[in-house]
């Protein structure tokens, strides 16, 4: 395995068709060492999870099986925050997210958004591109700021999760926004996305990446491969990649090599950004 982890699954708690203990079961299987479990934001029509207070649900599950010794992969519990307006609101609040030990946000379709206006801007925008390119311009201008002002507004953010999905978004401008505030660019392996042609540019702009599976079932945790031919096909070096083995560094305090994420991401930078206690 070419990957240190997978920071990118859903569990029944929200659309996903596993439990968190089959997640944690199948990453084992697979061979990295961490996983983790980010279940969709609350809100949004039927793939989210029923409340914020779910996450603390999930939180107790995981450390049954972290300290479960049968276990030799460690979970941990993030969100998949909705980006529910132009202003870059999420729908986690920061009372939850500093008890996370990762943040994840995207746009989704089905999202409720914060006010008519942003509804107006961000939903009904994109559901009137096929009226001309006007409207597509426009379309793509209202996501991209929403998606900006969310990494500028929420320096918990670690992950922007599969760019451009769903919503086009200005590509060199996510990238920037993205670099500018230690935001890692996701390449997701579930819906192969975003094409070679896009990590390309941002490739070229300095971003840094994570390879996230978003596994909805057990048979995807940690399935990785879309990301790792694109980083083969472009030349991608390893210490650009969060959760790639090859880059990271030995941490001395336990004695082991980990990633960048499992050592930059996940410690040093999380405590910077919110009152994250060390689990
Ligand atoms: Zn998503
Ligand atoms: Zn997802």
């Amino acid at each position: 395995m070419k990957f240190y982890g997978d920071y990118h699954t859903h569990s029944r708690h929200s659309d996903g068709r596993q439990s968190v203990r089959d997640i944690a079961a199948a990453a084992q299987k697979k061979g990295v060492k961490e996983v983790a479990v980010t279940d969709h934001g609350p809100h949004v029509a039927v793939i989210g999870v029923k409340n914020e207070e779910t996450y603390l649900k999930i939180k107790d599950e995981v450390r049954a099986i972290n300290t479960d010794l049968d276990f030799d992969v460690t979970v941990f519990v993030g969100a998949e925050a909705n980006i529910k307006g132009l202003q870059g609101e999420l729908d986690v609040s920061g009372e939850i997210i500093a008890q996370l030990d990762l943040l994840i946000a995207g746009l989704h379709p089905y999202t409720k958004p914060s006010t008519v206006e942003d509804g107006w801007g961000i939903w009904v925008q994109n559901s009137l591109r096929h009226l001309g390119k006007g409207q597509q311009e426009k379309a793509k201008n209202n996501n991209t700021k929403a998606t900006v002002e969310a990494l500028y507004r929420h320096p918990e953010i670690d992950i922007l999760s599969h760019p451009g999905l769903f919503f086009t978004v200005d590509m060199e401008e996510t990238a920037r926004a993205c670099i500018k505030n230690e935001v890692l660019f996701e390449i997701n392996c579930g819906h192969e996305h975003p094409h070679l042609s896009d990590i390309m540019i941002v490739n070229k702009l300095g971003a840094d990446f994570i390879v996230n599976s978003d596994a909805h079932f057990p048979e995807t945790v940690a399935q990785l491969t879309y990301g790792e031919n694109i980083i083969n096909r472009l030349g991608i070096e390893p210490d650009r990649v969060a959760n790639y083995w090859d880059g990271g560094e030995d941490d001395d305090t336990i004695g082991q090599h980990r990633s960048t994420f499992a050592h930059h991401y996940r410690y040093v930078r999380r405590r910077q950004n919110t009152d994250y206690k060390l689990p």
